[in-house]
């Protein structure tokens, strides 16, 4: 297993960042849909703010003895539909307002794909390229201690996300396996999920949000009357989202001719060897020096004519600018947030479809939801079984989407935000609150 954190770019885009309010983002997008949805206005108050925020601010001894002092979050969402459940980010611009934003997009992905789970959403605000493995360990270690009473196999269960992996998963499943009752250890395996698959992990998770996009792409080109088989791609981030996407498309004949990340941009008309660039970034922790591309502009990256375009990278990295530079059939969003208000618009107008974040990426958490459930049956599923279930899951949801977005005429976004909250709205119908 791989100790190398995937670290997607930092912010490259055209699209200023100072006019990119993430929070903002998503409640405009989930008012929008709460209209065109007709959602009790109760139900959208409830959603309008995460129903608990915590900071926790932490000492770790570093490698030379000083004591550096960290800060941590975790804001859960909603957990009307289940468990608290979304990724742990390790990046040095983590903020409370993104954390947020994230959480809810947890909240609606896990909705729209009909998984037993509320969301959530949380990290810490480092860089982890900058600290040693130990160092890592420690932070890691102390932040889960710091959560414990906060998370847990039916509370709240962390999962993989920017800048942590399954290596950091172990270590916050084996922290808060020793700070239970020692009768309860084997019980607590589900706390996290994106964990190596020896320590209870499940098989096809590394490649879940890959393979997910792909299924996706799989039934929009169907419906399209379009064989991907000979398409071309551009992929934005070559991390655990953008390897994955490209190396199974790959597979599927689609080459992929211009790739891009923090670092720069690469252009190869004939393909690059989805494989074995997804070695070098493992080894180098990016693309910059690989061999077998050109290099070209930001600019003419996003104006490459391709079929498929797949910004797997952070959020706000597409822009009015870039949308109005892409020259493809269909954008898959692998990062949560990718596309701007304004890039929804504009490719909308342009008839360019958008496979959004929430249902695109969504292979992640339904791959963790496969784990959580082996975990508690402690039964380990073959490969083959996971990717199946997957494909069910994700295929359904994306007809939902693709329906709902034809009867209401608007964007698959919008459709899949208020397919979403119908659910919860359901359920808070029936339930009602609290006295
Ligand atoms: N961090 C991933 C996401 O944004 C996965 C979350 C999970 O598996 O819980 O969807």
């Amino acid at each position: 297993m791989t100790t190398s954190i995937p670290f997607p770019p930092s912010s490259t885009a055209l699209v200023d960042p100072k006019d990119f309010d993430f929070f903002k983002v998503v409640q405009d997008n989930t008012d929008r849909a709460t209209k065109l949805f007709r959602i009790e206005p109760f139900v959208k108050t409830i959603l309008s703010q995460p129903k608990n925020e915590l900071i926790v601010n932490f000492p770790v001894r570093m490698d030379n003895g000083d004591i550096r002092l960290f800060k941590g979050y975790r804001v859960q969402h909603n957990n009307v539909l289940g468990p608290f459940k979304g990724g742990m980010r390790f990046h040095p611009q983590l903020a409370l307002d993104d954390v947020k934003a994230l959480a809810a997009l947890m909240t609606w992905k896990c909705a729209l794909v009909r998984l037993p789970f509320g969301g959530a959403k949380g990290g810490i605000k480092f860089d982890p390229h900058d600290v040693s493995r130990s160092e890592l360990q420690r932070i890691t270690r102390r932040f889960t201690h710091s959560l414990a009473d906060n998370i847990g196999p039916e509370t709240d269960i962390p999962a993989p996300d920017v800048g942590t992996n399954a290596q950091v998963m172990a270590w916050m499943m084996d922290t808060y396996s020793n700070m239970v009752a020692s009768a309860q250890k084997q019980s607590v395996r589900g706390v996290v999920t994106g964990k190596p698959a020896a320590s209870g992990g499940t098989l096809g998770r590394t490649k879940g949000p890959g393979q997910g996009a792909v299924f996706c792409a799989l039934e929009w080109a169907r419906e399209h009357g379009l064989d991907l088989d000979g398409t071309q791609l551009i992929i934005q981030g070559f991390g655990a989202v953008g390897s994955h996407t490209a190396a199974i498309l790959a597979r599927l004949g689609v080459a992929t001719i211009a790739v891009g990340d923090h670092t720069g941009y690469l252009h190869n008309p004939e393909g690059f060897n989805a494989h074995k660039l997804q070695d070098w970034v493992q080894t180098h922790g990016n693309i910059a020096g690989y061999p077998g591309g050109k290099a070209i502009t930001r600019e003419e990256f996003f104006a490459t004519k391709a079929d498929l375009f797949a910004p797997c990278a952070l959020e706000n990295q597409v822009g009015e600018l870039e949308a109005k530079a892409l020259q493809v059939k269909l954008v898959i969003e692998g990062a949560n947030g990718a596309l701007t208000p304004p890039a929804d618009q504009i490719l909308h107008e342009r008839g360019i479809d958008v496979l959004p974040d929430i249902l695109a990426n969504a292979g992640g958490v339904i791959v963790s939801y496969f784990e959580w459930v082996q975990n508690k049956r402690s039964e380990i599923w073959e490969e083959e079984d996971v990717d199946a279930r997957l494909e069910v899951a994700i295929k359904r949801a994306y007809r939902e989407v693709s329906d709902q977005a034809r009867q209401k005429k608007c964007d698959m976004r919008l459709a899949a935000i208020g397919i979403a909250m119908q659910r919860i709205d359901a359920v808070y119908k029936e339930r009602d609150i609290f006295p």
